[in-house]
């Protein structure tokens, strides 16, 4: 992937004594934390979060953080983008913690240990919290504890990214499509995690926003950026007549 001035992205520089950069830290970090996010994935969001804090858009939007492992892997970004000279900018991470359907008890993603005896309900952000600070992320990362679609509704201005990956319900996936792709300024980069163009892979909705994304007309691929079930798009700044994308 390349950033805004063509130089190759991706790569955390290291410190003129050899030591690793900031931006290296916190990717290692992002490694370490738990989480559904393949390792190349993660890469790929690195990557991708880098030439979007490069493009100085706004500041980049999460969508779904549980645990903070993509969280970390945005903030390297991010962090990478500073470290070359990007205006400062910060990672607004959405999730109301609770966790989304697959984690509560009895489904496949349940943690029990994530459970808050006092309220009987998955609380993630303790965790995540920790997960941050640990890494020394805090600074770069604005954590927002709520419904997604609702804060988009409350906050103004462009962003510079969004990265969905939220609850996969139709309703949820489509309320922070809907929430949030209309703020991407042109230019801005559209990540969406669980994108399955097979049904027997995963569930619909996350592949359905990508492909609206898609068919808009105001949104082409990175193709490079296409990992596993993760996709990167990329707001045009003159939309194409709306049309059926090949895929
Ligand atoms: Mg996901």
């Amino acid at each position: 992937m390349t950033g805004r001035d063509g130089a190759v992205t991706g790569t955390p520089p290291a410190q003129p004594d050899g030591a690793p950069s900031r931006s290296a830290a916190v990717l290692a970090a992002a490694h370490g934390t738990p989480g559904f996010l393949d390792q190349r994935e993660g890469m790929a969001l690195f990557a991708a979060a880098e030439v979007a804090a490069q493009r100085g858009l706004g500041p980049l939007v999460e969508i779904g953080a549980y645990l903070g492992r993509s969280t970390l892997f945005l903030a390297a970004g991010l962090i990478a983008a500073l470290e070359h000279g990007a205006p400062p900018s910060i990672l607004l991470s959405i999730d109301h913690h609770r966790g989304s359907e697959e984690m509560q008890a009895g489904w496949e993603h349940h943690d029990a240990t994530l459970v808050d005896p006092a309220t009987g309900r998955m609380d993630s952000l303790p965790r995540f919290r920790a997960n941050l600070w640990r890494a020394g992320a805090e600074d770069i990362v604005a954590a927002v504890v709520g419904d997604s679609a609702r804060v988009a509704a409350a906050l103004s201005g462009p962003v510079g990214m969004v990265f969905i990956d939220g609850g996969h319900g139709a309703n949820v996936a489509w309320a922070d499509y809907r929430g949030w792709t209309p703020r991407l300024a042109p230019g801005g980069l559209l990540a969406i995690h669980d994108v399955f163009p097979d049904p027997a892979d995963g569930g619909r909705p996350p592949y359905e926003c990508y492909c609206a994304a898609l068919d808009s007309g105001e949104f082409d691929e990175l193709e490079d950026a296409r990992t596993l079930s993760l996709r990167v798009l990329t707001r045009r700044r003159v939309p194409r007549a709306p049309q059926r994308a090949s895929r």
